[in-house]
This record gives C-alpha cells, sequence and structure tokens, in this order.
C-alpha cells in the first residue's frame, strides 16, 4: 500500500524524521484555514500517489492568504497524469541550501535492507542512478545486527554530504530505517532532504528536514498496524463500496436504480443479466456469499440502501450448502432491524425453499413480495422500479 506524502510524513513525525510543520485540506476554504496555522510563506501541494508533482503544476509557493486561495484553487481537482486531486497538504515553507536524496528498500537478492544516498537530490532518482550510478551511496543493513549509528555517518561521508551536516544526515538516516523496521515498510524515500541555509549566515545551525515522504507499506504486514490499514487512499473510493469493503462484501456500484443481492458471484451476474433483460437497470452486483446469518444480510442490505438511487431490490437465493430456510430468517430478522421503505422481492429457490418461502410468508413482512423463480421475480422487481419512479399522489 503507498502511503500520501502527508500520511508517510505523519509517521516520520511519530518517529522522530524532522519534516515541515504542515495541515491536510480538502477544499479552498480548510487550505487558507490550514495557512493561517502553520504561517507564511507556505508551499501548497497537492496530494496523489505519483511523482513528479512539482514539474505538473502541484505544487505552489504562496507569500499569503490570497495565494493559498489562488493555489488551492488551481490545484484541487487538477489532473496530474491521470489522478484527480482531492487532498491539499499545506505546509510551512522551507529555504533550501542543498536537495539530497535517501532511502530504505528491501533488497530481495541481498536479503537485507539497503539504504541509499545521494547529493544529487530534488530530480529523478532513476536518471540520476542512470547517467551517474558513483553518486549513489549504497549500504546493506544486516537484518539480525540491525542499523548502527556509525553506519549512517560513513553512508553520508561517502555520498559526500557538506561536513557540517554528516551528523544530522546520518541521524535522519537511522530514524528512516527505524521507520521501515517498525512499520514494516517495503520502502521508504525521501527527494528531497533538504539542508537549509544558515541561519546566522557564518555557516552554522544548518538543519536537515524531510520535504517530501514516499512510503509503501507491506499489504502483508498491515494485519499488525490496525492504525496504517486505515490510511488506504478513500478518496478515490466510491462511499458506498468502501463501507462495503469494510463488512467484508464483494459489492460493485452500478448506474441503475434495483439493488441486487445474491449468494456466489455467477448468480448474481446472471440475476443481473435477467433484470437487464426483463428491461431493468441493477445498481449494484453485490455478493453475499455463503452467510444466512441474520447480522449478514442486514450488513448487505444496508449497504444496498445507502445508495439513493435504489427503488426496489431483488433478493435472489440459490439454496445449496446455504439452506433457504435459514435465509429466511435471517431477512425476517434483518428487516425487523432495518425496516426499508423500498420494496423487495425475494426468490428463494433451492434447499428447504418451501419452508424459507412459507416463513416469510407467515411473517408477513411489509412491502415483500416471494417469488420461486428467477425470471419471475426479474420482472416484478423491475415493475416496482417503474411504479416507484411515479411521484405519490
Ligand atoms: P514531487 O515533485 O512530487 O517529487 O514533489 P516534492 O515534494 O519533492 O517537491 C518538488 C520540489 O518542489 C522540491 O524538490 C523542491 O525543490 C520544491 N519545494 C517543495 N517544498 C518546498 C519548500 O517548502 N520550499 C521551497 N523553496 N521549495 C520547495
Ligand atoms: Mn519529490
Amino acid at each position: 500500500m503507498d502511503l500520501l506524502e502527508y500520511q508517510g510524513k505523519q509517521l516520520f513525525a511519530r518517529h522522530g524524521v524532522p519534516v515541515p510543520d504542515g495541515r491536510h485540506a480538502t477544499s479552498v476554504e480548510e487550505a487558507v484555514a490550514a495557512s493561517d496555522e502553520v504561517g507564511f510563506p507556505c508551499v501548497v501541494k497537492a496530494q496523489v500517489q505519483i511523482g513528479g508533482r512539482g514539474k505538473a503544476g502541484g505544487i505552489k509557493l504562496a507569500k499569503d492568504r490570497d495565494e493559498v486561495r489562488e493555489h488551492a484553487e488551481a490545484i484541487l481537482g487538477m489532473d496530474i497524469r491521470g489522478l484527480t486531486v482531492h487532498e491539499l497538504w499545506i505546509e510551512g515553507a522551507s529555504e533550501i541550501a542543498s536537495e539530497y536524496y535517501a532511502s530504505v528498500v528491501f533488497d530481495r537478492s541481498a536479503k537485507a535492507p539497503l539504504l541509499m544516498l545521494s547529493t544529487k537530490g530534488g530530480m529523478d532518482i532513476e536518471e540520476v542512478a542512470a547517467e551517474d550510478p558513483a553518486a549513489i551511496a549504497r549500504l546493506h543493513v544486516d537484518p539480525l545486527v540491525g542499523f548502527q549509528d556509525f553506519q549512517g555517518r560513513r553512508l553520508a561521508f561517502e555520498a559526500g554530504v557538506d561536513a557540517d551536516v554528516v551528523r544530522p544526515v546520518g541521524a535522519m538516516l537511522a530514524k528512516l530505517y527505524e521507520v521501515f523496521l517498525s512499520e514494516e515498510a517495503t520502502l521508504v524515500e525521501v527527494n528531497p532532504l533538504i539542508v537549509t541555509p544558515s541561519p546566522g549566515g557564518d555557516g552554522g545551525g544548518r538543519q536537515v528536514k524531510a520535504l517530501d515522504a514516499k512510503v509503501t507499506l507491506d499489504d502483508n504486514a498491515l494485519f499488525r498496524h490496525p492504525d496504517n490499514a486505515q490510511l488506504r487512499d478513500i478518496s478515490a473510493e466510491d462511499p458506498q463500496e468502501r463501507m462495503a469493503k469494510e463488512r467484508g462484501l464483494i459489492y460493485v456500484k452500478l448506474d441503475g436504480d434495483i439493488g441486487i443481492l445474491g449468494n456466489g458471484a455467477g448468480l448474481v451476474m446472471s440475476t443481473l443479466d435477467v433484470v437487464a433483460e426483463a428491461g431493468g437497470s441493477p445498481a449494484n452486483f453485490l455478493d453475499a456469499g455463503g452467510g444466512s446469518k441474520a447480522e449478514a444480510i442486514t450488513s448487505a442490505v444496508e449497504v444496498i440502501l445507502s445508495n439513493p438511487s435504489v427503488k426496489a431490490v431483488l433478493f435472489n437465493i440459490f439454496g445449496g450448502i446455504t439452506r433457504c430456510d435459514e435465509v429466511a430468517r435471517g431477512l425476517i430478522e434483518a428487516f425487523h432491524q432495518i425496516n426499508p421503505d423500498v420494496p423487495f422481492v425475494v426468490r428463494l429457490d433451492g434447499t428447504n425453499d418451501e419452508e424459507g418461502r412459507r416463513l416469510l410468508a407467515e411473517a408477513k413482512l411489509p412491502n415483500v413480495h416471494t417469488e420461486s423463480t428467477m425470471d419471475g421475480a426479474a420482472q416484478k422487481v423491475v415493475e416496482l422500479a417503474a411504479a416507484a419512479e411515479v411521484p405519490a399522489a
């Protein structure tokens, strides 16, 4: 999983890697408020999972509120190589004396983490590697021994960083390695890692900071990092799809007005076809799997009904291992909990279907129509959705 720059910087900050003070914003107003907090001048940075934002016009310096507003308006909604910008990061501007490059990656062939450092930062590192490979200093860390402080200083020295910042750069590498290890990342990259000018002009007191952050986390280790697992780029996801994912359901949103729920992907696919054949337009694909428990059904129905376009729902179950009587009990319980205001057509077929239909009939759920064939169910649900189009008198 790739993190956005600001998420990477927030991880950095937690591990003591120096980063500029910044705030997250998703609107022009939020960006202006954020700039008041971080102060001026500040930088307005597009948050998309792609490099080269600077060149694409996604990173702008602002000297006052008006410029923040102007840049935020231009950057939000901007397309950066196929990615739409929905989020901004506003941070205090940094003065830059030098731009370096630092990274930690997992080198599979060496079976060890690899640290890289170069004074040729701020530009595409692949280019540097191709044109001037000697400009990148490299060091493998023995995973059993761990990172030793002298290694950071040695790498800084080998890369040729300015003498006064060998120690702070070495210290930053140690912290980046700690991020890599403890967050179970497969990549931690800082480009540029900057050196600030000397505040007194006497060459002393220069600082190093991570001005950009690119972090890739190991998906297979995310279960050990629940906080990180929540960092997924949710702005790009549809709210219903996100809700379904959180509930462990397989759901795809479609454009129509008939909610579809079935057990098994194949059955759901053919249900979409049959509904379309009957003249209807499905609102989603939802495979509830083999679950027949009320909880699972309630959860699935809630996801379907969270889509305001849905005018009627087709619940199509073919009982194999799943027993239709259990599904019916689950559905009855689910209906008592959520009390939906759109009509449902329920088609139960297969194991214990008669018993299931009998239970549903006895429960006398309002607005629930039982059918025994798929064609009949599809026709009924299309009728009901069409009737719902007509505004009530
Ligand atoms: P990328 O283009 O997506 O890699 O985005 P970066 O975050 O690396 O920013 C690109 C470039 O913008 C950097 O290399 C800097 O030269 C410049 N930049 C970013 N933040 C600042 C800042 O606070 N001050 C100054 N002067 N330049 C900045
Ligand atoms: Mn960069």
